[in-house]
């Protein structure tokens, strides 16, 4: 009999979560996500293709990586060395022969059995909290197979799972998995068309009929919105987003959570521009406010994950 081994291309790890579903979790970030949020704290998730971070702080000027890259991509100009992102094939040679760091892939492909290593390492903290696993990204749900095979996996193993989505995926890929998933997240943002074009760069309409589909085949589903000052905070996407969620009778609870600048720096990294510093994140008392204006819908809201 031959092995069939699935593999993913994985961005992260991350133990001991208390931000991505019930108890304390290890979330795993898949590469590639169809959405581009001006906000999104995972730049590097983004991308499906393989990528570097780049620290030039670190570097000591060894030279290694000019003598090792055969591809243009590391040049020196009057004895400093430039590192050139459009010549860079990320083919990773130059970050294993740097002692300093100065470069990373961001992806890295491994096998199911490899990541469940990993998951199975926390499995006390698991049982102690009512915790498990969460498939996160990018988007998780872009790689079906592979989630599948994570998902029956963790199935197996009585392992608690959550699948983060932002929706905008296939209808047949939810339909794959959904009967191996314990717990949805599903992200909504924005509820004008044009605006969730503007600001993540796809129309929002095969992400409110996924989770109107979602919502009549599966038991668990809690709706998460990020809340970003002056972009999705206004009170007639709150009311519409209120009135939507409430629609779907099955979803009753719904978890905001404020916008952060703790992905910025990871722009710089990718050589990519960060388009929203101006936007400060909600205080207690804005969030508050925004739990009450979600409630009167006959929600549960919640802040935070
Ligand atoms: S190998 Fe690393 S430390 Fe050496 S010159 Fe290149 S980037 Fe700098
Ligand atoms: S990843 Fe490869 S192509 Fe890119 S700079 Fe390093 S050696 Fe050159």
């Amino acid at each position: 009999m031959v092995a069939i081994t699935v593999e993913g291309k994985i961005v992260n790890i991350m133990k001991y979560s208390i931000h991505d579903g019930p108890g304390i979790r290890t979330t795993v970030f898949f590469k590639g996500c169809p959405l581009n949020c001006q906000w999104c704290h995972n730049p590097e998730s983004q991308g499906f293709g393989q990528e570097l971070m780049y620290w030039p702080d670190r570097c000591i000027g060894c030279g290694q990586c000019l003598e090792i890259c055969s591809n243009g991509a590391v040049i020196s100009t009057a004895g400093k060395l430039e590192y050139l992102r459009d010549q860079c094939l990320a083919c990773g040679a130059c970050c294993k022969a740097c002692h300093a760091g100065v470069r990373e892939l961001v992806a890295k492909t491994m096998s199911v059995s490899e990541v469940m290593a990993e998951i199975e390492k926390d499995l006390i903290f698991y049982d102690e909290s009512g915790g498990g696993v969460t498939f996160s990204g990018g988007e998780a749900v872009m790689q079906p197979v592979f989630l599948l095979e994570m998902l029956k996996e963790c199935r197996k193993k009585e392992i608690h799972t959550a699948v983060e989505t932002c929706g905008y995926v296939n209808l047949e890929f939810l339909q794959m998995i959904s009967d191996y998933v314990d717990l949805f997240l599903y992200d909504l943002k924005l509820m004008d068309r044009q605006k969730h074009q503007d600001f993540t760069g796809v129309p929002n309409v095969l992400i409110l009929d996924n989770l109107r589909w979602l919502v009549e085949h599966h038991p668990r589903i809690i709706v998460r919105v990020p809340i970003i000052p002056g972009i999705n905070d206004d009170e007639e996407n709150l009311s519409q987003l209120g009135n939507f969620v409430a629609s779907l009778k099955r979803v009753t609870e719904l978890h905001i959570l404020p916008y952060h600048k703790a992905g910025v720096d990871k722009y710089q990294r990718l050589g990519l521009a960060y388009l929203l510093s101006d936007i400060q994140s909600p205080d207690n008392e804005r969030m508050e406010q925004i739990v009450g204006q979600l409630e009167q819908f006959g929600l549960k809201v919640k802040i935070g994950g």
